[in-house]
């Protein structure tokens, strides 16, 4: 079988904000976290590694580093040669698969019981011993950059890509992927440095979900990473984001459709009671926008990350109607969050929006891995767990909304069709 690994943007985890209730948080003395959490409706057992080693740790000249350290890590450690990794996973009867974000990067597989002391082993050697061959280096390469070309056929990629380009000052510059550009001129010491200086205990949270007995799961890790040493050189401090003045771009597209971003960014907030509000807002916009906004339909998304959280709308318009509304969506969400604070939510409406927010809990915690990436991205990420049965009160409501969704932090992109003009 061969092991499946994928390009992510992060975006899907937008969901995992909240609760890490139910697990049990171990944090060994080299400071690696332990997450636990048994199921006993399943014989298998999640494994999740999350390491702080995404795209925002990328300095000046290791653009794309971070993804490419993802793909290499498989290719062979000090006593595993290349291939071996995957091959003793396999016959363990499990895939690797791996994914790169702005904060992390992941590595996940879903194994039986009976194997888990043998997976945390192979788990820990490509983590704490990964030679990155230069020859493999040049094997996947190409592969990088089928991977980053595959990335931008999809309008919503390219959107978000060049959205994070209005934070060129920002740890969030630039997309995971990296650019072809950057792909081409790396070189293998670029990538061990990043490698030796990310994966580190302190940066590691795994996460073990499903068929585990606590004890015994924590003392497998405990045997596997417990004598990893701290990297000697410090962890680099949190970049924060600067709330800057309103922006606003126009940018030529390649395609016949026509696309836009809208987004706010909402400082970082460990406490429960003050993030708990984000998701509602969200929401509650997405309600009341969606008849108004027909046959457009905007995907409304909630980031957190770490030092600030986005609020993201975006849409693509092709026919005249679909572009009708989209050259009226920015004057719409502004109404909009006008109207919250003049027309704070009804109990109905927050009874229509606990319930929306329930359901994506539920199917995030529907199945293992799920569950895993919920309280791993949360532990990642720093953010406190919230009690689902928590509701804002309006006044939260429209508080947040005049703090933090004013006309002057939104951002805009605005990505034209093929052949038009700003
Ligand atoms: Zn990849």
């Amino acid at each position: 079988m061969k092991t499946a690994r994928h390009y992510g943007i992060g975006l899907l985890l937008l969901l995992l904000c909240s609760p890490s209730w139910g697990a049990e948080v171990v944090t060994l003395a080299n400071g690696l976290r332990i997450l636990t959490e048994t199921r006993n409706d399943t014989p298998l057992v999640a494994i999740q590694m999350w390491v702080r080693a995404g795209s925002r740790e990328e300095q000046q000249g290791e653009e794309g580093s971070a993804h490419f350290v993802e793909h290499l890590v498989f290719k062979g450690t000090t006593t595993r040669k290349t291939g071996e990794t995957d091959l003793e996973l396999e016959q363990l009867g499990g895939v690797w698969k791996a994914a790169t974000g702005p904060d992390y990067a992941r590595y996940e597989t879903r194994i039986t019981q009976e194997a888990l002391e043998n997976t945390l082993a192979l788990l820990a050697d490509f983590l704490r011993n990964a030679t990155l061959p230069a020859g493999e280096m040049e094997k996947e390469r190409p592969v990088i950059l089928d991977e980053l070309a595959q990335h931008r056929t999809q309008n919503q990629n390219l959107l978000l890509d060049l959205f994070y380009l209005a934070f060129a000052p920002t740890a969030y510059r630039h997309s995971p992927g990296g650019t072809p550009d950057a792909i081409l001129s790396l070189k293998r010491d670029t990538l061990l440095n990043f490698y030796r200086r990310n994966y580190a205990p302190a940066n590691c949270t795994l996460v073990l979900v499903g068929n585990i007995e606590p004890k015994q799961a924590i003392a497998f890790a405990a045997k596997r990473f417990g004598d990893w040493k701290p990297a000697s050189a410090t962890l680099p401090a949190m970049p924060t984001f600067p709330l800057v003045a309103s922006r606003y771009f126009d940018v030529a597209g390649q395609t016949e459709t026509e696309s836009l971003a809208l987004g706010y960014l909402i400082p970082a907030q460990p406490d429960a009671s003050q993030s708990l509000p984000t998701q509602w807002v969200k929401q509650m916009l997405q309600t009341r926008l969606r008849a108004k906004i027909a046959p457009l339909e905007a995907i409304f998304q909630y980031t957190p990350r770490l030092g600030s959280n986005f609020m993201l709308i975006t849409a693509h318009a092709r026919t005249s109607r679909e572009l009708e509304v989209l050259s009226q969506l920015k004057s719409l969400v502004l109404a909009e969050c006008e109207g919250l604070v003049k027309r704070p939510p009804t109990k109905l409406e927050i009874e229509i929006a606990r319930s929306h927010l329930q359901t994506e809990e539920a199917l995030e915690r529907e199945t293992s891995l799920g569950v895993a990436s919920q309280i791993g991205y949360s532990a990642l990420l720093q953010i406190a767990p919230q009690k689902p049965e928590t509701r804002p009160t309006p006044q939260d409501i429209q508080k947040f909304v005049q703090d933090y969704l004013t006309p002057e932090q939104l951002f805009a992109l605005h990505l034209l069709a093929k052949g038009q003009q700003p």
